[in-house]
């Protein structure tokens, strides 16, 4: 299950900053591919499902990820104070990439579906809070999929 442990803030903003100038923008994926893997074991670990969803908020405020808030239904997820809107302190775009993934990985598997994720609003970005907005993969394979036929 691994071991949790303390960081800064601002180390997690040198972390994100440094993969950003060596590699390029391919690493915001890269945050998100990590998040996504951490969301999937976050549902095993933690034993998390569709009854006790009030236990991803307390282990996030335990955690100081921020306060998050599920929507099931609507596959709709807001956060506040999101720990990476506060490392990354002011941005021009959403920019909380491993939490985008760990919010497709936490949905995906309590749903067991294949959800991709999307930041709409982010604090860095000004906004008052963080918001997702989750659809699945394989619909959006379709919609890509019409528009090619269309051209
Ligand atoms: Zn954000």
């Amino acid at each position: 299950m691994g071991e949790n442990f303390l960081m800064n803030t601002n180390t997690w903003k040198h972390i994100v900053v440094s993969f950003i100038n060596t590699i390029g923008d391919v690493a915001k994926g890269t945050f998100y591919r990590a998040g996504l893997e951490t969301g999937r074991e976050f549902v095993k670990n933690y034993k998390i499902n569709e009854k006790n969803l009030d236990k991803v908020n307390e282990i996030f405020s335990q955690m100081n990820w921020g306060k998050i808030k599920i929507d099931l239904k609507k596959l709709h997820i807001v956060i506040d104070n999101s720990f990476e809107a506060k490392a990354i302190e002011k941005s021009k775009e959403c920019s909380c990439y491993f939490l985008k993934g760990f919010v497709a990985g936490l949905l995906s598997t309590i749903l067991n579906k294949d959800l991709k994720a999307e930041e709409v609003k982010c604090k860095s970005k000004g906004d008052k809070y963080c918001e997702f907005k989750l659809s699945k993969t394989a619909e959006w394979y379709e919609r890509v999929s019409k528009i090619l036929e269309e051209v």
